[in-house]
This record gives C-alpha cells, structure tokens and sequence, in this order.
C-alpha cells in the first residue's frame, strides 16, 4: 500500500481525459514564473504525483497529476480501479482545494468526466473545492465553434453552481500560449488564497484526516 503525505499545503489536482492536453498544459503552466515549480517531489503513489510550487524548502502548494481516463481498451477490473483512486482522492483529500478539469474543446465535457465530476461535486457545491474547466487545444477551434464550445460546457456545469461554489470555464492552447496566462493567474490566487474559514469546518465536520490511498 502506498500513502500520500498528508499535508497543509493547499493542493490543486489536475484530471482529465487521457490524450485531453494535461501533461502539455502542466508543462506550460510551470513554466510560468508565478508557478515555478521547486524540484522536490513530495510525494507519489503508483497513480497519482504531487510537485510543490514556489521557493525551494518554502513551498507554498502543490500540484497533483492524477491519473488520465478513457482509454477505450481499458477493462473492467482497471475501470473500477480508476474510479477508486479517483474517488478516494476527490472525495477525502483535506488538502485538496482546487480541481482542474482538462477538457478537449472539440470533444467537450464526456460521460467520464461527468462521473469525475460528480465524485467532488458536493464539495465544490461548498465551495471547499473550486473548480475550473480548461477547454484545451482550442488553437483547433475557430471563433464560433470556440464560442460555441464555451457555452455549450457553461449549459453542463451551471447546475454545480450555487451561492458558495467557484466553478469557472476557459478556453486554453499551449501551442498558442492562449489562456496561460488567465490560468496561471487563477492557480496562483488559488494557491494563496486562505481557505474560506466556512469551508474548512465543513471539511472538518465532515472527514476525518486525509485518507490513505490505495492503489491495488
Ligand atoms: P495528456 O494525455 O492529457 O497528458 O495529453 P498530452 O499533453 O500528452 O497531449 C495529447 C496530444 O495533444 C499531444 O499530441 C499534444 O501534442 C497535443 N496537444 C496538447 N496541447 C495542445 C494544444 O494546445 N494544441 C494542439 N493543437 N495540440 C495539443
């Protein structure tokens, strides 16, 4: 068995479809200086990998890749593996205050997405986890269907909104360096905004520390 730290550090997972952009765009998010990651790697199970961001020895978040979905060929027995360390990270991790839904903008929120989403829904619905939802390699869209693409997944996530939750949309291109710069800006508040005070006790009350993770 194998365990993530548990740590204070507020943490910012990235999910997505596999193929979707998600090691391009956390490559090109860490690039920027706002985020620059430090090098140490605090943590990793078989599925999911953390980097810290900000100064060496003085991190001030981190950043967790977990495990890309989807793959057609994938069978049963690895599908409810998936779901598992999925559920038992979205659901559980203290620490966890953000998720970054990488969406192909030409394919737009799938099924699977949806069931990711709704393993973190009643927490973003408290606005103890925020939610933004990058529409990638929308250097493939013209302007319509980029358009067209944006409202189509606002229609899909406005019933995740209520008065509390943070749920935002952006349309992203790491190979024209469109949006970069909005969702860096976005991590970085999210990395040090102080943790709504709400938010926290709802947290509290509701789990115990972090949950191990279990990946068979
Ligand atoms: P991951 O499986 O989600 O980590 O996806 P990758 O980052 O490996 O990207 C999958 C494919 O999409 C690769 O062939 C990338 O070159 C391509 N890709 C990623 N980002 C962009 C982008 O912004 N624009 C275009 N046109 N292609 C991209």
């Amino acid at each position: 068995m194998v365990h993530l730290p548990p740590t204070e550090l507020p943490e910012i997972a990235f999910v997505g479809r596999s193929n979707a952009g998600k090691s391009t765009a956390i490559n090109t998010l860490a690039q920027q200086k706002r985020l620059a990651f430090a090098s140490k790697t605090p943590g990793r199970t078989q599925h999911i990998n953390l980097f810290e961001l900000g100064p060496k020895d003085a991190a001030d978040a981190l950043f967790a890749d977990l495990p890309g979905y989807g793959y057609a060929a994938v069978n049963r027995d690895a599908k409810q593996r998936w779901q598992k360390v999925m559920a038992d990270y979205l659901e559980v991790r203290r620490s966890l205050s953000g998720v970054v839904l990488m969406v192909d903008s030409r394919l737009g929120l799938t099924d699977l997405d949806q069931q990711l989403l709704d393993f973190v829904q009643r927490r973003v619905a408290t606005g103890e986890v925020k939610l933004l939802v990058v529409l990638t390699k929308a250097d493939k869209l013209n302007r319509k269907e980029a358009d067209a693409a944006l409202r189509q997944t606002q229609e899909r996530l406005a019933a995740m909104a209520t008065e509390e939750s943070d749920v935002s949309i952006t349309l992203f291109s790491a190979l024209k360096k469109q949006g970069v710069a909005d969702v860096a800006h976005i991590l970085h508040q999210w990395a040090h905004a102080p943790r709504a005070a709400a938010a926290l006790e709802a947290a509290d009350a509701a789990q115990a520390p972090d949950g191990p993770l279990s990946p068979a």
